[in-house]
């Protein structure tokens, strides 16, 4: 019988494998570092078949952990990094050229042209989505537009479209299958986000060819097999989601506001919106969930732009902490910040704010401040930006979430989790298994070939809000007026 579920989780610096057995325990990880190239101010791209490569070498590391082959394999799901745009020759297999990455910005002028225009509030209402570098569409605008001799293969319907999952896709099944799951899709800014289709509108307004586009698939149920000359073994893949979206299964977050903030880089919140598509009115995106079942499932979406980044900050750029870890104990050593507060807004403030050009600072120094207090502040600031965000989309929406689960790097942090359920007055979750992504991704394979009955989520500790309204409403209108200093 075969015993492994495999989940390929090809992120930005990684591509990493996680083998899970019968129970929906991790059995064996492995990962294998990417690099990003920056060949302009603002531009990143990768190299398509490095990514490949990076993940069928996991793949194998991860099965010589449990001294096995694909033999042991019972099916895959993926998950990925979103929106990355990556262009192919549908005959011969070979990338036109890198994939665009998602934080690459160089289509800044294209998509500021479509915001002063006409079309910027249809293509924002059918998609959800704003009209910006980070999607895919105009990133792949940019590729046909370098080069006229790839816009005519396109014409020609020589040219294939995909991202990150399908490419792996078509990697797996020998080119056989050209497929994107509908979370990916709906990061593309094509799909019509409540029908789940391509929009011919969008792709006329881009004159994207629409032979060039992958079939949208569903993100849990049979898709296709990977193909035995490449694996070893034909086997179904069986699940597939973009990284938030996978992270939402992973956390259980499956029922209307259920929420899971991931605390890495950035600070990613995603809330389940249950049957419908929610419209914010500050800036959050609405995006498709990985339905497990027959009907479209959906969530909204805001990110903290830097989160994990302060601490790294404060570790590379001053030299305060030896290690993002040491942070905890430092913030503890203090009783409270001393009326510090740091606004990360290294890269500007994202929602509910909204304000690109801003930069970050350090207010509310006193003679006594020292180390503690700065770095007590820049975890603070992690909670508290997460807060705003968790705040907006709440009287957006006009529902509660009762309950945040979190993962991420700094999950790890037993003080910003603390902080974070005194500041929201809801508990704060943290799973065992604090990898999300690969388990939501083998969950949605596991649902789709009956691999375990219940997807297993072991709490590893629950932090219940303990602070006084009023110290909470003092620490909040502290912080907001530190905002409103930067704002
Ligand atoms: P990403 O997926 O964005 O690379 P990770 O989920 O791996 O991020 O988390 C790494 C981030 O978490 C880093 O920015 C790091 O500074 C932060 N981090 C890691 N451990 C801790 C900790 N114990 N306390 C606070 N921050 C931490």
């Amino acid at each position: 019988m075969s015993q492994y579920l495999l989940a390929c989780d090809e992120g930005t610096s990684s591509a990493r494998s996680v083998l899970f057995d019968r129970e929906g325990q991790v059995a064996a990880s492995a990962q294998i570092e990417l690099q990003s190239i920056f060949p302009n101010d603002g531009w990143v791209e990768q190299d398509a078949n490095a990514i490949w490569e990076a993940q069928r070498q996991s793949i194998t590391d991860a099965l010589e952990q449990m001294g096995t082959t694909t033999s042991a394999l019972h099916a895959v799901g993926i998950t990925n990094q979103r929106e990355t745009t990556l262009v192919w020759d549908k005959s011969t297999g070979k990338p036109v050229g890198p994939a665009i990455t998602w934080q690459c910005r160089r289509t800044a002028d294209q998509c500021a042209a479509i915001n002063s225009s006409n079309d910027a509030e249809w293509i924002s209402a059918r998609t959800g989505l704003k009209i910006d570098p980070y999607f895919s569409a105009t990133k792949l605008r940019w590729i046909l537009d370098s080069d006229p001799d790839l816009a005519q293969r396109a014409v020609n319907g020589e040219l294939a479209f995909g991202t990150v999952d399908s490419w792996l896709i078509f990697k797996l099944t020998e080119g056989r299958l050209h497929a994107i799951d509908r979370t990916n899709a709906s990061r593309t800014l094509l799909m019509n986000l409540r029908e789940g289709t391509w929009d011919d509108d969008i792709l006329s307004c881009f004159d994207i060819p629409p032979s060039m586009l992958p079939t949208i698939a569903p993100s849990s149920g049979e898709i296709g097999y990977t193909s035995g000359d490449v694996l070893g073994v034909e086997i179904p893949i069986a699940g597939v989601a973009g990284d938030q979206q996978a992270a939402l299964v992973g956390q259980k977050c499956t029922t209307a506001n259920s929420a899971k903030l991931t605390y890495g880089t950035g600070a990613f919140l995603l809330v389940h919106t249950g049957f419908e598509a929610k419209v914010s009115n500050c800036g959050l995106l609405s995006t498709t969930a990985a339905s497990q079942g027959e009907r479209d499932e959906f969530a909204i979406e805001g990110s903290v732009f830097s989160a994990g980044s302060a601490i790294q900050w404060l570790r590379d750029n001053l030299g305060l902490l030896a290690t993002a870890a040491e942070s905890e104990d430092l913030a503890t050593s203090v009783p409270n910040c001393g009326g510090v507060y740091l606004v990360p807004a290294f890269e500007g403030l994202g929602a509910p704010h909204w304000a690109a050009n801003v930069r970050g600072a350090l207010v509310g120094l006193s003679r006594a401040a020292d180390r503690r207090h700065i770095v007590r502040a820049a975890l603070e600031s992690i909670a508290l930006q997460s807060y705003d965000l968790i705040e907006a989309l709440e009287s957006d929406t006009g529902d509660q979430i009762s309950e945040l689960r979190v993962d991420g790097g700094a999950a790890a942090n037993d003080f910003l989790l603390q902080f974070q359920a005194d500041l929201l007055d809801r508990p704060v979750v943290r799973p065992v298994d604090l990898e999300s992504t690969a388990r939501g991704a083998a969950n949605l394979a596991a649902a789709a070939t009956d691999f375990w009955l219940e997807a297993s989520y072991e709490v590893d500790r629950r932090f219940e809000p303990d602070m006084t309204a009023t110290d909470r409403d003092s620490k909040l209108d502290e912080w907001h007026a530190a905002l409103g200093a930067v704002l």
